[in-house]
């Protein structure tokens, strides 16, 4: 059927979960193809936040989102939940002034949303999954916003999650592990896997290398002398440092790859089908992503980010936490070195 779009009258709110279910992207974390969608519906209205979200059956997730750090939300506190029952684009001028909406949890709450233009993404089915939106603390009027451009940006959503795909490691992540032990699994703040979803990549990751004899290799990161980022500029302008590094390094690292947060201002990014000479390479380009640019922390202020890397490589079948220290161990070579550089592990004989 062409249009889908007509499809979504007669879909049932259990066929609509059940697609939602399909795209396994609850609790999953964020893509680069679609932070790029959000980016850009940000650049192209001028607002302060954009969000893609996934209206589940109780809570609002945000897959991708710029301008406001909130991860979920109870369904009937967002605007997202109209669009759900809404047909085309839901606009709302000014959400002080309209009886509906005047005392939502995101207007009377950060981000303190005042205008709201949203449509709604779609499953190939035709049921609606989630809202692309726009939001900005000021009001606008209706004429202020052009819906084409959200029409489209909708169109390339629902074409990525199409195109979307996912290694076999990726893949039993979500099809294996429940909607709760993913939520237990991501770090909210970076919107990547967390400690414990690092382990569990891992062990599928290394896994897989043993069954193709591939080799596996470790990234490990640490932001250099972050404490002062955040006794300059304060905690709030960390935690922003924080995602703004952990999304360059999902920008530059492959979409096989999985950059997780290891710990405070600690990433390690699993790097499978990559040997020692690769890793060095890897390694350095993700060093580069982070100084490339300063970062902003809000308010116009920019700073001077580096990182210290660590890279070791293993061979099929060998200790999972071998590999870790290892990396670990050349990250310390790498501060003790003069920082903003990589390091490798030396090649060990037969063993992690
Ligand atoms: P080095 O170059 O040796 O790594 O120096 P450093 O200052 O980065 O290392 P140190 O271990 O002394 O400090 C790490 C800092 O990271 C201290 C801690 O408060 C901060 N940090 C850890 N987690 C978070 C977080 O979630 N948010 C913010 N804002 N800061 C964090
Ligand atoms: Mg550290
Ligand atoms: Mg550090």
């Amino acid at each position: 059927m062409p249009q889908n779009a007509r499809r979504s009258d007669t879909i049932t709110e259990q066929q609509r979960l059940a697609a939602i279910e399909r795209l396994a992207v609850t609790y999953t974390p964020a893509e680069e193809c679609f932070d790029r969608v959000t980016r850009l519906a940000a650049r192209i209205f001028a607002t302060p936040i954009a969000t893609l979200s996934v209206v589940g059956d109780q809570r609002v997730w945000f897959k991708s989102r710029v301008g406001t750090v909130i991860s979920e939300l109870p369904r009937t506190d967002t605007f997202s939940n109209w669009v759900m029952d809404h047909d085309g684009a839901l606009l709302i001028p000014d959400a002080l002034a309209d009886p509906i909406f005047a005392r939502g949890a995101m207007v009377i709450n950060a981000p303190y949303a005042r205008f709201y233009a949203g449509i709604a993404i779609r499953s190939p089915n035709g049921a609606k999954v989630g809202s692309l939106s726009v939001m900005d603390t000021e009001p606008r009027h209706h004429s202020a916003i052009d819906i084409g451009f959200l029409r489209d940006l909708a169109a390339i959503t629902e074409d990525e999650f199409h195109r979307r795909q996912l290694t076999a490691s990726q893949k039993s992540m979500i099809t294996e592990l429940g909607e709760a032990q993913r939520r237990a699994m991501m770090d909210d703040l970076t919107s990547v896997w967390n400690r414990s979803g690092l382990d569990s990549i891992l062990e599928r990751e290394f896994a897989q290398a043993s069954a193709s004899e591939q080799p596996i290799s470790v990234a490990m990161l640490d932001i250099d002398h972050f404490k002062k980022i955040n006794d300059i500029y304060g905690h709030d302008a960390g935690d922003l440092a924080l995602a703004e590094v952990a999304r360059r390094l999902r920008a530059a690292a492959r979409p096989v790859d999985s950059v997780t947060r290891y710990g405070g201002e600690e990433f390690a990014v699993v790097l499978p089908d990559c040997d020692e000479q690769s890793a060095q390479a890897v390694g350095d380009r993700l060093r580069a992503c982070i100084a490339a640019t300063p970062v902003t922390v809000g308010n116009s202020t920019y700073v001077d980010i580096t990182a210290s890397v660590g890279v070791a490589t293993a061979k099929p079948n060998t200790v999972i936490s071998l590999l870790l220290t290892r990396a670990d161990g050349a990250l310390y070579d790498a501060k003790r070195n003069g920082r903003d550089c990589v390091f490798a592990a030396p090649a060990t004989i037969g063993c992690g």
